[in-house]
């Protein structure tokens, strides 16, 4: 279990990254230019998978895009309201007025995703044509359009049922849909769930399970976009507090994944064949979730943030000493900081750039001998920068051909982090396993970080293990 799916451009289609043997390429009809139509028949050619996208990430951000300003408005209240408070609000606790405007703007973006997303799989005929082997189905962005806003329920006081409602919509049309679809696609249809939170997930697993539909899909990218902290999480009627605000991120994403098969195997009394998590590339929640999901589910992700964190003045993936994002400039002033360091990745993409581009480490470690107490800025990696020649892998050349391989070099070697993660998680069979290697991974990577976020992981893994009772 655990493939990921390599979004289709020219940085990601090469002889370099083929050597990796990826799954497949993803490709949104509405993103299909001429060139990426071409390079999508090249894929399906070379017999890799082609997981054609429903498009609707880019229609997200259009709602998101129309409403986030009367968004932010409100949220600067409920900013007010929490700092007086001293915690997170919670169910009931905001003004009615302010609760009435949230409910209100929720309805706004519900109509306007409406309005742009048609029924929800306007794109169809577009993904087909593209002659995918894999399809990534009907969906309600709605309530992805409240994430992207910030419109959580403790803001709206939107209840469970309004999730479920989508869901069951989703659900019915999804399982008309199949019947129609060619047959060669229609055990590889990913219909799209929804979900806020644990117990909203647990109803779509339901929801999915009782349709009779697997595999499925769900948007991650919203949950691991969100900037906001809480004190506190629901299971049931339960509420978990913690010992501070912690990043909403880590928590939700274990806590839906953890949601959704718990809802899944109640009414299926087995778990779902194949999931996809949409948007979902940060290599230390490619563990969490596997192990909060279950062994048996063939499980496979997608991501753009590989590639976007590769390009100027991005972070690199690593996996040792652990499962990081490293910032190219922070890691410049690591490596000249001491003469025995070098970049010793293994990987095909940076040993071929080094090749063509070697590390200069004394013209590093000169520089810091005369900077002693200075990170290195963007400058000093532009060209005429007194770094840009120690370290070619991190340099920022504004264009031309050492742009195009220091692109190509960062993307594949960000991409090679994620396959190996993955590879990890295949290599560590049944349930038992999976747990020690995720255990070892967050044990790793939480010294890294600053507490909150540490402590945010923590529960993360508490969450993918706990026991918790039946039905929420
Ligand atoms: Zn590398």
């Amino acid at each position: 279990m655990g493939q990921f799916f390599y979004n289709l451009s020219p940085d990601t289609f090469t002889p370099a990254n083929l050597q990796l043997e990826p799954v497949g390429y993803l490709l949104a009809p509405n993103n299909a230019t001429p060139q990426l139509t071409g390079l999508a028949r090249r894929v399906r050619a070379a017999g890799l998978g082609l997981l054609a996208d429903n498009g609707n990430f880019t229609v997200i951000g259009q709602v998101r895009a129309a409403l986030s300003e009367a968004a932010a408005a409100l949220h600067a209240q409920v900013d007010a309201v929490e700092d007086r408070l001293g915690r997170s609000v919670r169910p009931g606790e905001l003004p009615d007025r302010l609760q009435a405007d949230y409910f209100e703007l929720s309805v706004r973006a519900r109509e306007l995703a409406r309005q742009l997303a048609g029924d929800g799989e306007a794109s169809l005929a577009g993904q087909l044509a593209l002659d995918p082997t894999y399809l990534i189905g009907v969906e309600d962005i709605t309530a992805a359009c409240w994430l992207a806003l910030d419109l959580e329920r403790s803001h709206t006081g939107r209840r469970r049922r309004d999730w479920r409602r989508m869901n069951t919509a989703v659900a019915r049309r999804a399982a008309e849909r199949i019947d129609r679809l060619p047959e060669r696609l229609r055990e590889r249809y990913y219909p799209v769930a929804c979900a806020e939170s644990y117990n909203t997930a647990w109803d779509a697993g339901q929801v999915f399970a009782d349709h009779g539909l697997t595999p499925i899909a769900m948007g991650f990218g919203a949950f691991m976009a969100d900037a906001n902290y809480t004190d506190h999480v629901f299971i049931g009627r339960r509420r978990i507090d913690f010992p501070g605000r912690l990043p909403n991120r880590y928590t939700r994403t274990v806590l839906v994944a953890r949601g959704f098969w718990d809802g899944y195997r109640s009414a299926a009394g087995t778990t779902p064949q194949g999931f996809h998590f949409l948007g979902l590339g940060a290599p230390i929640m490619l563990p969490l979730v596997a192990l909060a999901a279950d062994n048996d589910t063939a499980l496979s992700f997608d991501a753009t943030s590989p590639i976007k964190d590769a390009l100027r003045d991005g972070v690199l993936y690593v996996t040792k000493p652990a499962y990081l994002k490293i910032r190219i400039r922070k890691s410049a002033g690591w490596l000249a900081s001491d003469l025995r360091r070098t970049w010793d990745c293994p990987c095909p993409f940076c040993t071929a750039f080094a090749e063509q581009f070697p590390f200069d480490y004394p013209v590093g470690h000169a520089w810091r001998t005369a900077h002693p107490d200075q990170d290195p800025t963007a400058a000093d990696l532009r060209p005429g920068g007194a770094l840009y020649d120690a370290y070619p892998l991190f340099s920022e050349p504004p264009s031309g051909p050492r742009r195009d391989a220091v692109d190509h070099a960062r993307i594949g070697h960000n991409h090679w982090a994620l396959e190996t993660i993955l590879t990890a998680i295949r290599e560590s069979r049944g349930h038992d396993t999976l747990r020690a290697h995720v255990q070892a991974v967050v044990a790793a990577y939480t010294p890294t970080t600053s507490p909150p976020f540490a402590e945010a992981v923590t529960n993360g893994l508490r969450f993918a293990t706990a026991d918790i009772e039946s039905s929420p």
